[in-house]
């Protein structure tokens, strides 16, 4: 192993660190399934393959969420950042890897994505500029569509057709202890943000969000967790399974509040326009499609402004 090959990382507000070798194979899936979008928020996740005989966590406990029969992930409970995914109990599961989500790695950028996983699962919106091989579903050597493991929790039903009604916007995270709904009276002004501090704290290869008010927006079952990102945002996320919710400006005179594009639970219903922070992004992350690019965030105080990283 080369010293390029290990590997540190963790979320944003620093309470919890791992480190790792990356893989034999060096595999980096992105993964557009919809359990890996509620289970950090955003609006798509790459996870890289290291090995588990490498890998431990360094400092602090993470919170721990068992999402399948087949998985359990771990984020940080503090900001909720997302860090982990590790097959257990199941026979296909590569053997001596845990996946790191590239967004909690401290060089992201030095990854080589391989695949797509679950394109099926992408919203038309979304498609990134690269020629990686594409599978509707698992990577075929794991398990085929048909082999696919019911998960055990039960809000990963199929999203049912009702819950698209044009004037509202449904969501909510990974276990069902949150949920939203939202009035829309027009298509939402939506983002994608490719910042770090929006990587580090979900998690995510990419963050989107989409603009409403505070008095759009009804929660119902239990209350997010609260993280002040920087000095000028606060996110919320489920203390239980991580998935970020929300995004505001502290001081937005506007009582602005964006809802996470992977919270949603019909992302395809939103169409995202601009690009915050392309400067910041990824080499290899290009977006087909017409979006306006902003290097940094907007000048103008809107909701989906954008932290800077060095605020
Ligand atoms: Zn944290
Ligand atoms: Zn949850
Ligand atoms: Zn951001």
């Amino acid at each position: 192993m080369t010293d390029s090959a290990h590997h540190e990382g963790g979320c944003l507000c620093g309470a919890v660190r791992y480190h790792g070798q990356l893989a034999p194979d060096q595999t980096a899936t992105h993964c557009f399934c919809r359990m890996c979008r509620k289970a950090n928020g955003g609006v798509f996740v790459t996870w890289v393959a290291l090995s588990s005989a490498s890998f431990s966590f360094s400092h602090g406990d993470p919170h721990r969420f068992r999402s399948s029969d087949l998985a359990e992930r771990s984020f940080c409970g503090t900001c909720g950042g997302a860090l982990t995914f590790h097959s257990i109990g199941d026979p296909k599961g590569p053997p001596g890897v845990i996946w790191a989500a590239l967004g909690s790695l401290d060089r992201p950028e030095e990854i080589v994505p391989t695949h797509h996983i679950f394109a099926a699962d992408k919203p038309a919106w979304l498609e990134l500029d690269d020629n990686l091989p594409r599978y509707p579903s698992q990577l075929p050597w794991i398990r085929t569509q048909d082999e696919l493991a019911r998960p055990t929790v039960s809000n990963d039903d199929p999203v049912p057709v009702s819950s698209g009604k044009d004037d509202t916007l449904e969501g909510g995270c990974l276990c069902g202890a949150i949920h939203y709904h939202a009035i829309r009276k027009s298509s939402p002004p939506a983002t994608t943000c490719h910042c770090s501090i929006c990587r580090k704290t979900t998690g995510a290869t990419l963050f989107g969000s989409a603009d409403f008010t505070v008095a759009d927006v009804t929660f119902t079952g239990g209350q997010p967790r609260r993280y002040r990102s920087s000095g000028k945002a606060e996110r919320a996320f489920c203390g239980t399974c991580g998935c970020h919710l929300t995004f505001r400006f502290v001081d937005d005179p506007g009582d602005g509040l964006s809802l996470t594009i992977g919270s949603m639970d019909r992302p395809e219903a939103i169409r995202p326009t601009v690009q915050l922070f392309v400067a910041d992004g990824l080499p290899w992350l290009r977006l087909k499609g017409d979006m306006t690019d902003w290097p940094q965030g907007r000048q103008a105080n809107t909701a989906a402004q954008g932290e800077s990283p060095t605020s």
